[in-house]
């Protein structure tokens, strides 16, 4: 595998701040937009947001088969199209084009001026069309509190949680890139279980914290992807808060899982960073006991070494750092989720979504919701400015972030943020 942009020795001839999630090792992918451009491909390095159209205008990315409008769409679906080659070769070029010593874009102000923008002059828009978006429920941690708290402590784990890579089918319409405030849901919910439910908004409005992964076009219906196979159809990871209504979801749920406990929204951070450029990265998964069946197995470190936390910030307040977690707790990778998710030959596409579920660690403040990190609210958290939340405010704003580091390098994923307004009273 030939992944030049990974070098941990490269540096780049853009100014990159200390601790930033854009070094040259990563060369993300998203979509933006300013007060000329209605929406492009682009990648950023530091501060930049680089367009890939400009740089294919100006003859910069020849040869590698793109056409103009691959970089013109308003999601990366088209750019996804020419698949893992394509899209590694492309950022091979970038990473090259902005190399230190490589003076062809460098030195050329015009071009450069047109194609290279400050970060804060543009709006970063949803990377993916999503297609299909499938939420997991991978986190042996995660699992284990909720059976726990809903169910009973000494059979947390349903039978066949040890088996498969339990998920359920989400809803695509409803996922918002980084920015866009969420309405607090209504729905019913029936708070006291001698009376009739009752309808009004959630109380118990909460966050997931998970990462989640974009696909290339599959295989056609009918056919499997194996858990060797799975890397080739992998373009990437973001954040993803899936944001859940506790006391609609508790009653609701049975017996066919999350509906309008979770289908109003998804908020996702605004850029792929590339499996790629996560392969440095990769680490051993936890041992999987009582081993699983054939088509699970896979070999090779197939978790990924990413620091994620969650802070909350109050309506006009500071930030308070409410969850660290890791995603190489989880239980089952990527890997095996695609493949279980294809096993039976279902056909997965350009720019389906597959969220991990809640990323939680062993310890409670590794616990990946309000839920877990407040024990049903029993255990309510103090932010710094003195108030407590068993669950999210109106007002409040919950920020993902999420890096990982090793040899000097330092690559991350931007923030995910979104503000909660009040319910809309009917
Ligand atoms: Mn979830």
């Amino acid at each position: 595998m030939n992944i030049s942009a990974n070098d941990p020795a490269k540096k780049t001839w853009v100014s990159v701040p200390e601790n930033s999630d854009f070094p040259i090792q990563n060369i993300p992918f998203g979509v933006y937009r300013d007060n000329q451009i209605a929406h492009r491909a682009c990648t950023r390095i530091g501060d930049q947001v680089i367009d890939l159209c400009e740089l294919f205008k100006a003859g910069y990315l020849e040869g590698l088969g793109f056409e103009q409008s691959d970089f013109t769409g308003a999601s990366l679906n088209t750019l996804m199209k020419h698949g893992k080659k394509g899209m590694r070769n492309l950022r091979n070029a970038l990473s090259e084009l902005f190399e230190e010593s490589n003076p062809e874009l460098r030195d050329n102000e015009p071009h450069r001026k047109a194609a290279v923008k400050p970060a804060e002059k543009t709006e970063m828009l949803l990377p993916v069309e999503v297609g299909d978006y499938t939420d997991f429920y991978s986190s042996i941690e995660h699992a284990t509190n909720v059976g726990t708290m809903f169910r009973d402590p000494d059979n947390a784990l349903l039978p066949n949680w040890r088996h498969l890579p339990v998920a359920y089918h989400g809803r695509s319409s409803s996922i918002f890139v980084s920015g866009v405030p969420v309405r607090r849901p209504c729905g019913q919910t029936r708070p006291d279980d001698s009376a009739p439910p009752v309808f009004g908004p959630t109380r118990l409005l909460d966050f997931e914290l998970e990462a989640a992964f974009v696909t290339f076009d599959g295989k056609p219906a009918g056919e499997a992807i194996s858990t060797e196979e799975a890397d080739e159809y992998i373009f990437g990871m973001l954040l993803f808060n899936d944001w859940s209504a506790r006391d609609i979801q508790k009653w609701e749920y049975v017996p066919l899982g999350p509906f309008l406990a979770k289908n109003f929204a998804s908020t996702v951070s605004p850029w792929i960073v590339t499996l790629d450029a996560l392969e440095p990265f990769r680490a051993e998964g936890p041992e999987q006991e009582p081993e699983v069946l054939p088509y699970l197995r896979y070999s090779g470190n197939k978790n990924i070494d990413i620091d994620l936390e969650v802070a909350i910030a109050p309506e006009n307040g500071a930030e308070t750092t409410v969850c660290r977690s890791n995603y190489k707790y989880m239980y089952w990778n990527m890997n095996q989720q695609l493949a279980h998710h294809t096993v039976n030959g279902c056909n997965v596409r350009c720019g389906d979504m597959m969220a991990s579920g809640t990323i939680s660690g062993k310890t409670p403040d590794s616990y990946g919701s309000m839920l877990e990190i407040t024990w049903r609210g029993s255990k309510p958290v103090t932010l710094s400015d003195g108030t407590e939340r068993k669950f999210i405010n109106d007002g409040d704003e919950v920020i993902m972030r999420g890096n990982c580091k090793k040899d000097g390098v330092r690559i991350g994923f931007g923030e995910v943020r979104a503000k909660v307004l009040p319910a809309l009273l009917n």
